[in-house]
Parts: C-alpha cells; sequence; structure tokens
C-alpha cells in the first residue's frame, strides 16, 4: 500500500482480516518488491504533492500499467481519468469521471448498507455490503469497459475494471473482507 499520507493503516488490517500481509510503499523503488497496490484514502491534494515530491507519479503510472491497483476514496479520485471540483492531475488508469468532495455537508460523512449488484454476488458473495463514506467523491462517468459492482443511490460507489479497482468508501473501515478479497485475487 501506498504509505504517505492517509489512512493505510486501515487497509493493513483489512488486508490481515483477508488472508494477505501488506508492505508500505514511499518511493519508487519500493514498487519493485509488490505484486500490487492499494491506494488508501485521504486528501488527494496532499497525496499528489508528497507524490511529486517523491518523483513517484510517474514511477506509479507505469506500475499501474503493469500491475492490479485498489483505489479507495482519495485513492479512487488517483486513479479515474477525469477529475473535478477542481479539476486535478490523475494517473488515468480506470475509465471515470468522479467529482470530488461530492456529497455537500450534510452528507459529509456517512454509513450506508448497500444491496448488491449481481456482478458483485458473483464474484464476491450474497448479503448486503457496509459502506463508509469520508467527504467521498462521486462517480460521474464510467467508461464502456467499467463493470459497477456497488452502487449507493444509483451513483456507482464500487467500479471494476480489468485489474483496477476503485471505491468512493472505505471497505477498510469495516470488518468485511469481501471487496479486498477481490483485489487480492488479481495478484
Ligand atoms: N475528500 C478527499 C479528496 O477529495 C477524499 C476523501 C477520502 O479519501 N476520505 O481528496
Amino acid at each position: 500500500m501506498l504509505a504517505l499520507q492517509g489512512d493505510f493503516e486501515a487497509h493493513r488490517k483489512a488486508l490481515d482480516r483477508a488472508g494477505a500481509s501488506a508492505v508500505e510503499v514511499r518511493t519508487a523503488s519500493g514498487l519493485e518488491a509488490i505484486d500490487g497496490l492499494i491506494l488508501p484514502g485521504g486528501e488527494t491534494t496532499t497525496m499528489l504533492k508528497l507524490l511529486g515530491d517523491e518523483k513517484l507519479f510517474e514511477p506509479l503510472a507505469e506500475f499501474g500499467r503493469r500491475r492490479p491497483i485498489f483505489g479507495t476514496c482519495a485513492g479512487a479520485i488517483l486513479l479515474a481519468t477525469e477529475v473535478s471540483n477542481p479539476p486535478q492531475q490523475c494517473l488515468g488508469l480506470i475509465d471515470i469521471g468522479v467529482e470530488r468532495n461530492s456529497y455537500g455537508r450534510q452528507l459529509d460523512s456517512h454509513v450506508a448498507r448497500l444491496e448488491p449488484e449481481e456482478a458483485f454476488e458473483r464474484a464476491a458473495g450474497p448479503g448486503q455490503v457496509e459502506a463508509v463514506f469520508i467527504r467521498a467523491p462521486r462517480i460521474l462517468r464510467t467508461g464502456p469497459g467499467i463493470e459497477t459492482y456497488l452502487r449507493h443511490r444509483g451513483d456507482p460507489v464500487l467500479v471494476v475494471q480489468g485489474p483496477y479497482l476503485a471505491a468512493t468508501f472505505h471497505p477498510e473501515l469495516s470488518d468485511d473482507p469481501r471487496v479486498h478479497r477481490l483485489f487480492l485475487e488479481r495478484l
């Protein structure tokens, strides 16, 4: 997992629960030792600055062209092809357009129980999914290669495209290991 900023510790525990061990990545050479990468939640403006300081943006994009990446919340924003509110740099690895901080103040932070789409149940198993949203982005556009695994009030909140997964919520903050397992299956 990328460990520059944000809630990467929660991902370590979630990976433990899903049966894998996490490695912290802070430099380009750190990418050489791993099979796949989690981009955690946090603040994308800060993450982009730190990625720039570490000269890590290009190596990350290159890593993503050959290995699986799972982005949660801020991580999903980094993976996208278009970002608004405001527009900012992104890796362009998963064909979605996202708007940052899109749920307004009232819904800044909330927990929902989601009824999974059939595609999620087929891949991960049946049953509702708890989703914790924290200053979440909204996925406004999904490209033709995208499969939507979970929706919240009609908006896609977990999307998959080949080796890439993007969640606008924080599966690492719930006990359910199913979403992390979807990532581990891609390694
Ligand atoms: N609001 C953050 C951003 O736009 C994302 C929030 C999160 O990762 N919990 O960068």
